[in-house]
């Protein structure tokens, strides 16, 4: 199963009527054909169809009620290095299995910071588990599958992900010719 990224709709997946500021929605997430589905869905098409005959959509595996909020302008620093939560983003739209315990980490550090909030969790089946998350301001919503990392793995993955946050996913190769100017102001601190 390929689980990716599912932003938050700013529409009734239903009736298609435009979300307003500060409204309850209900969040349904089931399984589609090839990956995770997510529908978002105004309180009176719940009502309507959803409460009431949960098997009409096909049998969600999770639910939880929102409450919409209008996007505020993206940061005006859009060009800037990765940190903890455009890095998650990143690997999560990768779909790399050799990200899956990094991926897990950064999730860890960011509901610690309360940047993202744990939702549910559902069986995988080879036993494993998956952890379905949403990001507290966006409203997005992703998965991370459980590495069941073990202690004595948990200092190279951290320092992995030390890695990454210093370097980014993909460090601009020697050869790069894509014209961007070279922002780095390397500061060497030979104290
Ligand atoms: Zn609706």
């Amino acid at each position: 199963m390929d689980w990716h990224f599912r932003s938050r709709s700013h529409h009734c997946d239903d009736c298609e009527a435009a979300f307003e500021d500060k409204q309850p929605y209900h969040t349904i997430l089931f399984r589609g054909m090839e990956s995770l589905e997510r529908r978002d869905i105004c309180p009176g098409c719940w009502e309507q169809k959803h409460e009431t005959e949960p098997g009409a959509i096909g049998g969600y595996i999770s639910h939880w009620q929102g409450v919409y909020e209008v996007p505020p302008p993206p940061p005006p620093e859009a060009i800037q290095k990765d940190n903890a939560e455009t890095l998650l983003k990143k690997m999560i739209e990768q779909n790399d299995p050799a990200h899956m315990e990094a991926c897990f980490i950064l999730a860890v550090m960011l509901e610690r910071k309360r940047v993202i909030k744990n939702k549910d969790q559902i069986r995988n089946e080879d036993g494993g588990r998956t952890l379905i998350y949403e990001h507290t301001q966006s409203g997005d919503v992703f998965t991370i599958v459980d590495p069941a990392l073990k202690l004595a793995d948990l200092g190279d993955v951290q320092a992995r992900v030390a890695e990454l946050l210093e370097h980014g996913l993909n460090p601009p190769a020697a050869n790069d010719d894509t014209g961007e100017p070279e922002q780095v102001a390397a500061t060497v601190d030979e104290s």
